[in-house]
């Protein structure tokens, strides 16, 4: 067996790697062997993780589905029908990129189990087939969405898109990806985007200090979803009570900020005085190359710092875009800031949303 894949082999294998900082360390070395991999190395990989066979065991395959869904897209094309016949539909991105055909497989397979998982990977495929369905089953919501936690057209928005109010797909995420890493990795100084700095407000909660979060000139790095959003885009929040519920302000195209006044207030926030290990001040800054905005995909995927600006969102729990308040279409995705990429024992994402519309930024947050 080649070195490359047999190198990789070698790491889901492992059982312990001694400590965290070697856990992170051979995580990444993983993430740049996926990488690296030559097409066909990609495929033998895919072909022994689908098929299953030995030498690798169960939760192996499905370490190296993850892997190869999201640091090689496209790769584990042309295996979805051994997936389907094998009952595999978990982790759903592992559907990404399949064609029509999968979708109509998908689809005959429902109000079979596991209903969640088959909504979940339909969502991640797309297409025509399953748009018309979400319409119908709208329409006429089907006996089996009963049996589900929600109904089914929101399962859309686990691989981040959904139907707007005409039944056409609306996407929530951008195409393009930008990944934030430590500012000392940045050659030249970056203009048109800071992260992580002061903030001029105070929590509507808690009274605490915001942070903003990002401060984005949308000239000088344009993402298409907080259009019309043209001028400047600062998202604040408060760091602590951003965790227990979304907080949502309202800007304008020039930087100003108010809380909102929808903003609920959670009924189990920690006392004032609690102390708060603060994100570092500038800590972030956005990475020299752009990088697929499905690397971020699922939060188990070694050897990816999630913070970034546009992508996919890296959900540790199911996905929660909010709706905003103003006119209750749900929020885009704007980037994400994780706690890990930013503090030693950091732990959590931050997930920043807007919508370009009404001039309202939404903070969520969550952990394992
Ligand atoms: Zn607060
Ligand atoms: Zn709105």
């Amino acid at each position: 067996m080649n070195g490359r894949v047999a190198d990789i082999l070698v790491y889901h294998a492992t059982r312990s790697f001694g400590s965290r900082e070697n856990l992170v360390r051979q995580g990444e070395r993983v993430a740049h062997l996926y990488r690296s991999l030559e097409p066909e190395e990609a495929a033998a990989l895919a072909r022994l993780a689908v098929e299953g066979t030995e030498p690798t065991a169960m939760a192996e395959s499905d370490m190296i589905l993850r892997c190869l869904g999201c640091l090689r897209p496209g790769s584990l094309t042309g295996h979805h029908e051994a997936l389907i016949h094998r009952g595999l539909f978990y982790p759903p991105v592992i559907y990404h990129r399949a064609g029509p055909d999968i979708a109509r497989r998908l689809l005959d397979r429902l109000p079979g189990e596991p209903m969640n998982h088959v909504l979940c990977a339909l969502a991640w495929v797309g297409g025509e087939d399953f748009e018309a369905a979400l319409r119908s089953w709208r329409e006429q919501p089907p006996a089996w969405a009963k049996e589900l936690d929600l109904p089914p057209e929101r399962y859309a928005h686990q691989a981040g898109w959904e139907l707007d109010r005409e039944g056409h797909r609306r996407d929530l995420t951008t195409p393009t990806c930008r990944p934030l890493v430590p500012p000392h990795e940045v050659p030249g100084e970056v203009t048109g985007v800071r992260f992580l700095e002061g903030h001029e407000g105070a929590c509507g909660w808690c009274g605490r200090p915001l942070t903003t979060l990002l401060d984005i000139d949308l000239e000088t790095y344009p993402m298409v979803h907080v259009t019309p959003f043209q001028g400047r885009l600062r998202i604040a929040a408060c760091e602590v009570c951003s965790c227990y519920g979304t907080v949502f302000t309202k800007v304008d195209m020039k930087g100003s900020f108010a809380w909102h006044g929808s903003n609920e207030r959670p009924d189990d926030l920690p006392e004032p005085d609690e102390e708060w290990e603060t994100l570092p001040r500038h800590g972030l800054a956005p990475g020299p190359r752009p990088r697929d905005p499905v690397e971020s995909a699922d939060w188990l995927v070694p050897g990816v710092s999630f913070s970034q600006l546009g992508g996919h969102p890296t959900w540790i729990q199911d996905a929660e875009y909010p709706e905003c308040p103003d006119c209750h279409q749900t929020m885009p995705f704007v980037g994400q800031i994780s706690n890990e990429d930013c503090q030693e024992f950091g732990e959590g994402i931050y997930y920043l949303f807007a919508c370009g519309r009404c001039g309202v930024t939404a903070t969520g947050y969550q952990q394992s």
